[in-house]
This record gives C-alpha cells, structure tokens and sequence, in this order.
C-alpha cells in the first residue's frame, strides 16, 4: 500500500511546491472549463494564512451543462453500455493511479483545510482499498431470482444505476466524503456531478482527474465548482439530477431534503452530531482518558463523529477530568506536516470564529475550564494559524448551548451523571444520532448500554474507527441512510423485478395484482 513517504514531507515541507498555485478549472463533459470573469475564488492555507490556488464560482449554466453531460453518459455511449467487469476493471485502475498519485491528493487535503498528514495520507490509501473493495462488491452482484411457487412463472430481480447522482461534500474530509459517494455511485452505473466544499476544491478535482486518466468516460464524473449559493441549490434543485448524496450540516441538509422533494429524488444524507462518550465507574481509566481524548481532538474536533459530550460516572469524575485536562494541556499544537504534532489548525477563518464564539458561550453558560479555552499563542506559527487550545469543559449543564449544539472544534464537555441508567439517558437527551461511545470493563454494561443508546455506531472501549466495510450513518437529526458497507451499491441501485411467463395460459385476471 503506497503512503506519502518522508522524503515527500521533506520535500513539501518548503512548504507546497509553487506548481499548487494555479487555476483550477472544472471538469465537465471530461474539459477543463474556466468560470466567469471575476469568478475565481482563493483556497487559503490555514496553518499559513496564506491564499494559494484559485478555483471558480460555477454558474447555473455551468450546473446545467455538468448534468446534461452526465445524463447523456448515462443513456448512450461507452458507459451505458459496460458491463458489471468493465466497472470494476475501472474501479480498480482508479485504485491503482490513487496509490500512485497519493502524494499531490494527500497535500493538496492538506493545503486546503490544514488536517494531520497522519490521517490524510491514510485517508488517501484508504480510499484505493476501498475502490478495489467496491469493485469485489461489482463482481459478486448478480441478478436474483425469486422463488415464488407459482407453475411456470419466474421472477427475477435486476439492478439498474439510480441515473445521474449530485454529490455534495463538506470540508473535513474532502476525498474520503466523496469516495463513499463516489465509487459505489460508479460501481452501480451512475454518473456523478459533484460539487466539493468551497474551502476543498481541489483535490477533488486532481481525483476527477485520475477518473479520466483511469478510463472513465467524458461526462461520468464532472465536478463544478462554488459556494451553496447558487451552485450547489441549483444542483440539488436539477430536475436532471435523480439522487442527491449530500453530507454537511444539519441545516443545509435539511434544505438538500426540501430540494428532493419536488422529483422525488433518491436522498442520502449524513448531517452533523453531538455523540457521546459515556465513560462509567469500573473503565480502565487510563486507556479511557487516551481514548476519549483522541476521539474529540483527533482531526481538530473537525469530524462529524466526534466524541464531544462526555458523560462520566461520579465515583471518577473528579479523578477523570483532572486526567482528560492533563493530558490535553500537553497535547501538541503546530505544522500539520510535522508527524509529531497531534493537533492541526482549525480549517478556516470562519470555524475559527464560530469555535472562539462557543468557548465564550461556554465560560458565559458557567462552566468550567479544565483545559485550553483561548486562541493558541506562544510562536510565530501558532499565531498566524487558526489554532485554538484543545478545550475541556466540565461541569457542564447538559440543558446548556455547549452540550446540546456541534461546535466542530477541539472542544470537549464533561457532565456528571449518578449511573447507566441516568448516563444513557443523557446521552440520548439529543435531536443527533450520529454515534456514540462506552468506556467500562463489564461486558454486560457494555452491552446494555450499546442497546439502548440512539446512534448509527457505537464503539465499546474505542472511538472513531471506521472501515469501508462497516456501514456508517445516522438516526434523527444526524442524517438519512447509510454509508459504505457491502450494501454501499444499493443506494445507487433501482431494483427492476423481472416476471416471464414459461408458457401458462394467457387467463384475465389471474395472479395477485394490486
Ligand atoms: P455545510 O452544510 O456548510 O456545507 C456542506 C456542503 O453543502 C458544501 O459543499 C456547501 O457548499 C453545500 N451547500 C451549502 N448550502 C447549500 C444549499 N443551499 N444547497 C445545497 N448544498 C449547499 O457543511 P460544512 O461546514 O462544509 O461541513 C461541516 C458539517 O458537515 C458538520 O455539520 C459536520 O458534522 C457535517 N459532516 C457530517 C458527516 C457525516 O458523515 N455525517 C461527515 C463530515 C461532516
């Protein structure tokens, strides 16, 4: 499996090659398209505070044009006509130019939003496994027929590609989002039109390049760049466009979910969340602290999963946010290129205002600074780059701001609770669902506690592990569907049921007709 080398990083840490700053035109129809005059817009390095590359505002035309192209890939050409193997021979030569591209598509994440090279670089090759892993899932899929008893009628199950597909990503992870979208949605048939965050455009499209590179046919992947407004609305809005796959906020999600009402489009949604870790009286508290630790700093706090809303049983409280303040005190805050450093800038100049915002939410809610609470200071780096101290929080009301709503930044809540029972309750005290943590040695707690809690995952004595294989989603306001998984082809499938006649007589009415 290739990852980013060191010599990569020595190589880089100059710091982006010159070669990054340039244009990035949109790909549609399988052609560089440049946007308007006066269109282009700035991608700025959050560990530099630096603007770089420019990418484009697309148009409603441009929209338009990315969904006719992929409408006419779906209907006629190459691409309508190949067969389950040529879809995973491509799946698998996109696996193949990712491993060999993984340098620019792991630098390129990162210049964009400043996350960790640990995890973009395994992001990256993760993604190569997980196209090979979508192209095993093409090979074993075969029609179905159906065992319905009736003499000399069969019935056969098919599966058609959904049709053209919206995908619209977030900025944390800018490649992973879009390959649990992307390669099942090309697996089953579709075509996609994607439009990336306005802060990531451009590894996206260095991997709509490879698309092409790999054999993909003009007009099967097209990405338009821009903001929500109007280009990912007008997107979502296309009557072209047959299946929305969106993650992002809550909010926007919502207004995504309204937009599919008018076709009655297929929907995919993965929104926000406010999981919690619930940490009870007999967890080895050691492990616990690492873990609950890593599971809300990891990434920034910048993950839609993270485990900010801890729940700690009273025989440890104080033992446990003493510990979980120490050790974020001495976590290390700096170059995102550096492999020694465990905490990154925040992605933007805007998280970095909301997340300031919420602390002082915090401190005016009346809860207590453990840890961290302020903008980062102390050299030159941490200064100039959107770097915030990890945060801890306890005492915290559970009814208060900071408890209930994402902050999307290293900060954390600790509450008190008397028991399991009232620990799950308080963790299902919440409108997400997204996912959710228990720390105890008592594998009959463990499992009391994984049944009732209200999550899409739940992790037992770990935190934020996911796998292309394990689906991945949420309940209530954290999202609709699921994600990955070897039912990941399903969601960009029709299901078409085949009846043929062996030869009865052709009678009026026989059957059980609706
Ligand atoms: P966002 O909702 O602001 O933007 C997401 C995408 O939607 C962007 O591409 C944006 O341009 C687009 N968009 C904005 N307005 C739109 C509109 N009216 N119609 C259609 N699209 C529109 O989210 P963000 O700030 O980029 O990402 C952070 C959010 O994403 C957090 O809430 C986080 O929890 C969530 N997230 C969820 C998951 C998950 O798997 N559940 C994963 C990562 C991030």
């Amino acid at each position: 499996m290739p990852q980013v080398q060191h010599e990569d990083v020595r190589r880089w840490r100059s710091r982006f090659p010159p070669e990054m700053d340039r244009d990035y035109p949109m790909l549609i129809d399988g052609a560089q398209v440049v946007g308007d005059d006066g269109s282009g817009f700035a991608m700025v390095d959050p560990y530099e505070d630096t603007a770089w590359g420019r990418a484009y505002r697309g148009t409603a035309m441009h929209v338009d044009r990315a969904v006719a192209a992929a409408r006419r890939a779906l209907e006629e050409g190459e691409w309508a006509r190949a067969t389950p193997a040529d879809r995973s021979r491509l799946l698998r030569a996109l696996a193949d130019l990712v491993d060999r591209n993984a340098t620019e598509l792991t630098f390129a994440q990162i210049h964009e939003n400043g996350k960790l090279i640990g995890e973009m670089s395994a992001g990256v090759a993760g993604l190569a496994m997980h196209a090979r892993y979508v192209a095993d899932l093409v090979d074993s899929r075969h029609d179905v027929p159906v065992d319905t008893g009736m003499p000399k009628l069969s019935a056969t199950l098919t599966h058609g590609p959904v049709g053209v597909v919206a995908a619209v990503t977030p900025w944390n992870s800018p490649l992973t989002l879009l390959a649990w979208k992307l390669l099942p949605a090309l697996g089953a048939g579709c075509t996609v039109v994607v439009k990336p965050s306005e802060v990531t455009p451009t590894s996206t499209l260095l991997l709509a390049q490879l698309c092409l590179e790999a054999g993909y046919p003009p007009g099967v992947v097209n990405v338009v760049t821009g903001f929500g407004t109007p280009t990912a609305q007008h997107l979502v809005e296309h009557p072209g466009v047959d299946k929305i796959a969106f993650t992002g906020s809550t909010r926007t999600g919502q207004t995504v979910m309204q937009a599919a009402a008018g076709g009655l489009k297929r929907l995919t949604l993965e929104l926000g969340g406010k999981s919690p870790q619930i940490v009870l009286k007999d967890c080895d508290l050691d492990r616990t602290v690492h873990g609950v630790m890593s599971g809300v700093f990891a990434a920034t706090g910048q993950t839609c999963l993270a485990g900010s809303r801890v729940i700690v049983e009273d025989a440890i409280y104080d033992d446990f946010v003493a510990r979980l303040g120490a050790a974020a005190s001495a976590l290390t805050m700096g170059d995102p290129l550096d492999p020694g450093v465990d905490v990154g800038p925040l992605a933007n100049r805007r998280q970095l205002a909301t997340v300031l915002e919420y602390i002082e939410v915090g401190r005016a809610e009346g809860a207590v600074v453990a840890a961290g609470g302020r903008r980062a200071a102390g050299t030159p780096e941490l200064e100039r780059g959107y770097f915030v101290e990890p945060t801890v929080f306890a005492d915290v009301n559970p009814c208060t701001r900071i408890s209930r709503e994402e902050i999307f930044g290293p900060v954390v809540t600790v509450s008190r609770c008397a028991s399991e029972a009232e620990a799950v309750a308080m963790a299902n005290d919440t409108e997400f669902g997204l996912a959710a943590g228990v720390w105890t040695e008592d594998a009959q707690a463990a499992a009391r506690v994984t049944e009732r809690v209200r999550a899409g995952t739940v992790w037992v004595n770990t935190y934020r592990v996911v796998h292309y294989a394990v689906p991945f989603g949420g309940v209530g306001m954290s999202g609709l569907g699921r994600e990955l998984g070897a039912d990941a082809l399903a969601a960009y499938s029709e299901v078409k049921s085949v009846w043929t006649d062996h030869g009865n007589p052709q009678t009026f009415g026989r059957g059980q007709g609706t």
